[in-house]
Order: structure tokens, then sequence, then C-alpha cells
């Protein structure tokens, strides 16, 4: 039998990223939104079972190599799959506030400021309709960009490499902030794992 898609550890306690993101929405979130994604896309491979000796992140780049019959399934849950294993790494209690090194500089270059890189990817977050993610991406060009994408679409699906994402589907904020989404996502870069994210830029330049 091949090797099936797992939900990767947290890698901290559910309650560790409190108050911004509660214990509860962290729990609900890992085991059962990223748990039934990970179901989901296990189940839709069994079609084509090759896919699972692949890694997410090269089957999201040739997404147009998976069956049809099952593609929209795998974008849907191997997004979500890669997308949240993603998120729970670039995420950590008490971390450093803003980047440092060549991340820094490069955010400096191409956004003005750190202040106006976190206000341009805050907007596209939050006016992503419906739900979605903003992103910080690596280009094919080894530049830096911000944009959101609908559903679960991974940058990946464009030939970009995801270095930061936030999460903006109800289920990852509604118990605490409700209709609230601009109150989470400004909270959330009080928990920016800076250190992961600098490792991203590294392995995506
Ligand atoms: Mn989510």
């Amino acid at each position: 039998m091949s090797k099936q898609f797992v939900v990767p550890e947290l890698g901290y306690a559910f309650n560790a990223l409190e108050p911004v993101i509660d214990s509860r929405t962290m729990e609900l979130h890992h085991d059962k939104h990223h748990g039934g994604y990970v179901a989901n896309l296990n189940k839709a491979l069994e079609k084509a079972p090759e896919f699972f000796d692949w890694d997410i992140h090269d089957i999201l780049r040739n997404i147009n190599q998976v069956p049809e019959s099952i593609r929209t399934n795998v974008r849907n849950n191997g997004g979500g799959h890669a997308n949240h294993a993603l998120f729970w790494q670039i995420l950590a209690p008490g971390g450093a506030k803003s980047p440092s090194g060549k991340l820094a500089s490069e955010i400096n270059l191409t956004f003005g400021s750190f202040d106006s890189f976190v206000e341009k990817l805050s907007n596209a977050a939050i006016s992503q309709f419906g739900s979605g993610w903003g992103w910080l991406v690596v280009d094919g060009s080894g530049k830096l960009q911000v944009y959101s994408t609908p559903n679960q679409d991974s940058p990946l699906m464009q030939g970009h490499f995801p270095i930061f994402g936030i999460d903006v589907w109800e289920h990852a904020y509604y118990l605490k902030y409700q209709n609230r989404r601009a109150d989470y996502v400004k909270a959330i870069w009080q928990i920016v794992n800076w250190t992961q994210v600098e490792k991203f830029y590294a392995d995506a330049s």
C-alpha cells in the first residue's frame, strides 16, 4: 500500500497562540479542518495512487498532470493540506516582531517599508471575498509579491513559492472574532514566526 498523506504535528500546544488565536479554534482547525483536507486528498488519490509518492508541493506545481476526474478535488484538498502545513509553521508564540537579514532588506526594497508591507498584505487578506488566503510569495523571477487567492488555491500552482500566508477562512477566526476579520488579521502579526519565514525565503531564493 502506498504511503498516505498525514497531518503534520502542530509543534506547539493548542493554547500556545492565545490570546491571538484561542485554543479551541486551533484544535478544530488543525485536527478537523486540516485533518479533513488530508483525508479527502488521500481518498481522491486512490484513483491515481502514483501521486502518493509525490511531494504535495510537486503535485500542486504540476496540477494539470493530475487526472481531470479528480483534479478539482486534489486542487482543493491538496491545496488545503499544503497551505495549512505552511500556516502552522509560520506562527509561533513570542517570536521576533519583524524579519531580519536578507528578507528584511528585500521587503523594504519591494514594498518601501515593513509597515507598508504589513498594510498591503493585510488589505489583500481582509478584502479577499469569501474564503481564501493572503500571501507573501517568491515569484518565478525571485521577487517578492503580495496577493490573495480564493478557496485553497496555492501559489505553487502558478510557480510561486509561498513563504507566509494568512488563512482568512471563517474557520480560522470565527469563534473568537466572529465577523471581525480585520481584527483577526491585525492581531496575527503578533504571532508570526519570522525565523521560519526567513528559512522559507532562503529555500525559495
Ligand atoms: Mn484553515
